[in-house]
């Protein structure tokens, strides 16, 4: 397919989502000049992905790697990643998602997350989104982390591996505290993850609660290793 892709773009060139210039084959959503003005998460704790004061760098050289966060919960994700502060033009990006069902667009940042987080996120066995219950899954019609994973890995991602047994109330109802009990057992995982390391995928992680808990189910049932990916980091106000 990738001679319909030249042949499209060469007649209906993509653009920069940001300046509108024509992209290069090689550069995805916006242009190299606009990549360099996102708001990437530079300095983060190397655990749970919280981004650090720039005056913390040093810290992190003598590989004192966990900050206080991660000292107060109980994390079973092996790693966490994000990319992007949830910062204009990304916080607008996820909500064009969201809320105008841009699905190219989700599937584009996919891309554009595996670029961006290359060299920091080990090799896995399984790539899979965060899940949503089936209830919210109707009410919404798609699973927006599904779409980026999609992009992220280049082809569909299984949704066999992880399901959401619990509806919850959404997380950006409730306080940090609220948070954690809220997706308390919500996930169960397949025995097909015993002794594999795996990749979790989602839009937006806030305080972690719901990726830590989707870690636990698959710890639960074996998995060597989980690390898990988010786009954006939102802060709780
Ligand atoms: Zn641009
Ligand atoms: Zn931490």
């Amino acid at each position: 397919m990738k001679w319909l892709k030249n042949t499209l773009n060469f007649f209906f060139p993509e653009s920069c989502k940001i300046c509108q210039k024509p992209l290069n084959n090689n550069e995805v959503l916006v242009c190299s000049k606009c990549l360099g003005t996102l708001p990437f998460i530079k300095i983060h704790c190397l655990k749970c992905g919280n981004p650090l004061d720039e005056t913390l760098k040093d810290h992190l050289k003598n590989n004192i790697s966990y900050c206080s966060y991660c000292e107060k919960q109980r994390l079973y994700f092996d790693k966490a990643v994000v990319c992007f502060f949830y910062k204009p033009p990304v916080s607008d990006w996820i909500n064009e998602v969201k809320f105008g069902k841009n699905f190219s667009l989700a599937y584009k940042l996919g891309i554009l997350l595996r670029i961006a987080l290359k060299e920091k996120i080990p090799k896995v066995d399984l790539i899979i989104p965060l899940p949503l219950s089936l209830k919210r899954l109707r009410e919404r019609g798609f699973n927006q982390s599904f779409l980026i994973a999609w992009g992220f890995l280049g082809k569909k991602p299984s949704e066999k591996i992880l399901k959401r047994i619990v509806h919850t109330k959404p997380q950006a109802e409730l306080s940090q505290k609220e948070r954690w009990k809220n997706v308390k057992n919500a996930f169960l995982a397949n025995k097909a993850v015993k002794g594999k390391s795996i990749l979790v995928i989602d839009d937006v992680m806030t305080t972690g609660a719901t990726l830590n808990e989707a870690a636990k189910a698959l710890k639960n049932k074996g998995a060597n290793k989980v690390y898990v990916v988010a786009l954006a980091r939102s802060s709780l106000t």
